[in-house]
């Protein structure tokens, strides 16, 4: 079949095998995928991966122990638990040290014509989402995730650093939850941040000029120094949400944290429900952020397009 791997460097083949289903799972022709900053980061050595990249797509089911699925569109859950382990057993697949990640770790992912993962990580789309749309479920869902881990009672005020693919994905799904409470979103980019502000959000160039004012900070930006600046602007006792991984150590100082007592919370892959739903009621607008669309075939392209300032979300049109 036809695959983006990297390998050491990044390929396209046209002669990669095509996966085959172990027991549980189903064989998933991908229609479309998305490229993501964790796929660039993986192509500079963050997590020593090696196979198919990516890992948010939408695709039809072509193979499936549960007959019901076959021919159903689907996006798909990216962790794989072994089931087995103790953290498995609490309820922690999503960091059961053995697990399989699509297109990250053990696992390969959607830049190919077929994919496969465990039944069990599907849902279903209505017609109502597109599959541009549908492309985004899974960064939406890791939006949502922040959600469930803090407080986000009304009074509080809250800050998205960042205006990156995530960040706006972030600063929509706060402005959707969050009632009574001050949300502002700062980025670098004019164009970008207008996506928020006709939204409705009070976006913003930069932190100069805001205090320590926030009872919680999100860290979106990408970079190393997205954790310092998000301490410049939380309040003592405050929160920090750090959601994007690099592949770039982090080397500045964390005694502010200490002083502050400020609570540092890590925050990934979350609930797909929410998402989907939010996605198909363009609640979460997500049409403003595709850049730009390209063939599989035009792969290598597509993810040197996807690293360019200023570029949004880049998709890979795979199959019909
Ligand atoms: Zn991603
Ligand atoms: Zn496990």
């Amino acid at each position: 079949m036809r695959a983006l791997v990297f390998e050491g460097e990044l390929k396209y083949r046209k002669d990669y095998p095509i996966p085959s289903p172990f027991n549980d799972e189903a064989l998933i022709r991908v229609v479309a995928a998305g490229v993501c900053a964790t796929d660039l980061e993986i192509i500079k050595g963050y997590m020593g991966f090696k196979g198919v990249l990516g890992h948010e797509f939408v695709g039809i089911v072509e193979e499936c122990g549960d007959k019901g699925l076959i021919g159903r569109r689907v996006v798909g859950e990216i962790n794989i638990p072994c089931g087995t382990c103790q953290f498995c057993g609490d309820g922690l697949g999503n960091h059961c040290p053995q697990r399989g990640v699509l297109g990250i770790s053990n696992k390969d992912g959607a830049f190919a014509q077929y994919l496969t993962l465990p039944a069990s990580n599907l849902h279903l789309l209505t017609d109502l989402i597109t599959d541009e749309e549908a492309v985004f479920v899974e960064p939406t869902a890791a939006a949502f995730e922040l959600l469930e881990q803090v407080d986000l009672s009304p009074s509080k005020s809250v800050c998205v650093l960042g205006d990156g693919r995530l960040g706006i994905l972030v600063a929509q799904a706060l402005s959707l939850s969050l009632t009574g409470c001050r949300l502002v979103a700062a980025g670098r980019h004019r164009d970008k941040l207008s996506i928020l502000y006709n939204r409705g959000i009070n976006a913003r160039i930069g932190i100069e000029g805001l205090g320590r004012e926030f009872d919680l900070v999100v860290d979106c930006t990408g970079s190393a120094s997205g954790l310092s600046d998000a301490l410049k602007v939380v309040k003592p006792r405050g929160t920090v949400v750090l959601k994007t991984t690099v592949a770039e150590r982090h080397a500045f100082d964390l005694n502010q944290a200490v002083i502050d007592e400020v609570t540092v919370v890590g925050s990934r892959c979350g609930p797909f429900k929410p998402a989907i739903q939010a996605l198909q009621d363009r609640a979460i607008d997500v049409r403003p952020l595709v850049s730009k669309v390209f063939p599989l075939e035009d792969g290598i392209e597509a993810i040197r397009y996807a690293s360019k300032k200023g570029v949004l979300k880049v998709i890979l049109r795979i199959g019909g």
